[in-house]
């Protein structure tokens, strides 16, 4: 919980050291860095972990009011074009590259050679990421058009700027700037826009509708759909506050189609709204409960985590429970395969 008053420059209690990635270490496997699969046409691609942000309602729980980080994240970029290739190989074509990272794709200091480099590669079809906009500015979109970015997912989750500000617990935030940035983006780039705001229940409920006029007014969704309301989901190492709460998806489904009747915009959206379907997956070759020795090659990126390998260096693993020196080979049992992604507990 972000409790009110508290300082947030001081991470908690301890900075999170930067952790490079090291070169040779599987980027599949882990849901905070790397490439993730999820059996689609669309192949997730986080470079860094970081965000200069503290939303209150933040999921990952990311930022500078960060109590759970323990390491932020960073891939190389040429050893990050390894994976997406090898991922985007296993596709067979038509494959949107979305770059969405568990804090703020701003933060990768080599975000337009990133989207350049994906952008030569054939069989990609669209790249998109996925942005509070904190660190946009006009230099940084026009280089981000130039490399080849086809869709910035823009969260925007007010249009009072008080609210705006304090939903994204940073004084700093400037709901101006990134309005203004997010008009220079459709007005002087193909780059489309697509508003997706965090439904925050009740916080910002009486700013869904001025959202949508801030869209239309934006010229957002030329391609695709202008807005992608997000529904905000309660985890476990995420961050709330007693304010809020969770909506069923029932109330959120309902709440959507009624602001679909009264603004004539789509709102309830499907993934063939973004041509998503199923895709060839790299198949996991462990099942869950599977029993198996890791290498530990660095910190996790949550406190009480370790960051390992399998010994053939394919296949990253999260091991909960035990921060673990690197170097130290550990039996783990497998909590979680789905979606490429594996978690592992001591056995
Ligand atoms: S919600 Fe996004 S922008 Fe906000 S703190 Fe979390 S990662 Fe950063």
């Amino acid at each position: 919980m972000v409790k009110k008053g508290q300082n947030c420059t001081l991470y908690g209690e301890s900075v999170p050291e930067i952790f490079r990635i090291p070169s040779g270490a599987p980027l599949i496997g882990s849901v905070s860095f790397g490439v993730i699969d999820r059996g689609t046409n669309v192949i997730q691609v986080r470079p860094s972990t970081s965000c200069s942000l503290s939303c209150i309602f933040c999921s990952t729980d990311a930022g500078p009011c960060s109590r759970r980080r323990r390491a932020e994240y960073l891939v190389d970029l040429d050893h990050m074009m390894e994976w997406v290739r090898g991922l985007v190989a296993v596709k067979g074509g038509g494959v949107e590259a979305h770059i969405d990272t568990v804090g703020d794709p701003f933060t990768y200091p080599r975000l337009v050679d990133l989207v350049s480099a994906i952008s030569d590669l054939g069989g990609v079809e669209t790249i998109s990421l996925q942005t509070h906009g904190y660190l946009m500015s006009e230099g940084l979109i026009s280089n981000l058009a130039e490399a080849g970015l086809d869709r910035v997912n823009l969260s925007l989750d007010s249009v009072d700027p008080d609210l705006a500000k304090k939903l994204s617990g940073a004084e700093s935030y400037d709901l101006k700037k990134i309005v203004d940035n997010a008009q220079y983006l459709v007005e002087n780039t193909s780059i489309d826009l697509l508003l997706a705001p965090v439904w925050v229940h009740p916080l910002n409920d009486d700013q869904l509708e001025g959202l949508i006029d801030l869209a239309k007014r934006l010229g957002a969704g030329r391609k695709w759909p202008p807005l992608g309301i997000q529904k905000c989901e309660f985890h476990k190492s995420g961050r709330r506050t007693k304010e809020m709460k969770q909506v069923s998806w029932y109330a959120f489904y309902r709440r959507m189609r009624e602001l679909e009747k009264v603004s004539g915009v789509k709102m309830v959206l499907r993934p063939s709204d973004f041509g998503i379907r199923a895709a060839p997956s790299v198949a996991v070759p462990f099942g869950r409960g599977e029993k198996l020795s890791v290498r530990v090659i660095g910190p996790g990126w949550l406190k009480g985590e370790s960051l390992a390998a399998t010994k053939d260096l394919k296949w990253a693993v999260t091991v909960v429970g035990h921060e673990l020196p690197v170097d130290e080979e550990v039996r783990v049992r497998l909590l979680r395969t789905r979606d490429n992604i594996l978690i592992g507990i001591l056995c």
